[in-house]
């Protein structure tokens, strides 16, 4: 893929009229709402963009991004890389109405004036990111777990695990 910035300030309806494709790089800074949310990507990503018309005259953009994000494991709390991988097809709508009234195979892209395809890229990867990612291995509670198995003969455990403060050392103390 092409690199580049993704281009601001954009009319969607003319890039859907004259059927435009264009390609860039995801940036960090490009993504402010994903960052209120305490995620971060993981250098720069990509995203493809294809705007055309359908057959009902609706401005569509066929959107692919592909980034790694950094998300915190809902099991040992500790990051975690996920893979977005991920396409979508939205379809411009002006109001929350148009966006209630459209088939299920678009998602809806709010517009309001002109828009910014960082945000669209932006939009895609909250669609695609898990609500609850979790290390398919590795995890820290199964640390944890081999940690309370061996509690009886290994006390000092605790003192490695850095986390005193969690429920299972709570517990490991409270046996000990
Ligand atoms: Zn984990």
């Amino acid at each position: 893929m092409k690199t580049g910035a993704l281009p601001k300030q954009l009319d969607l309806r003319g890039l859907a009229a004259r059927g435009v494709h264009i390609e860039g790089t995801v940036s960090p800074e490009d993504l402010p709402r994903l960052a209120d949310s305490g995620i971060a990507i993981v250098e720069s990503g990509s995203a493809a963009f294809d705007f055309r018309r359908d057959e009902e005259a609706r401005h569509v953009v066929a959107v692919s991004v592909e980034v790694k994000v950094v998300m915190q494991c809902q099991r040992c709390l500790s990051d975690m890389e996920v893979a977005v991988d991920s396409a979508s097809l939205m379809a411009c709508v002006w109001s929350d109405e148009e966006a209630a009234a459209l088939p299920a195979t678009y998602e809806p892209l709010l517009v309001d004036g002109a828009a910014d395809l960082s945000d669209i890229a932006e939009e895609e990867i909250l669609l695609a990111i898990p609500v609850s990612p979790i290390h398919e291995a590795e995890c820290k509670s199964a640390e944890q777990q081999a940690a309370l198995e061996t509690d009886a003969e290994e006390p000092a455990a605790v003192e490695d695990s850095g986390e005193r403060d969690s429920p299972f050392s709570v517990l490991q103390r409270l046996k000990s």
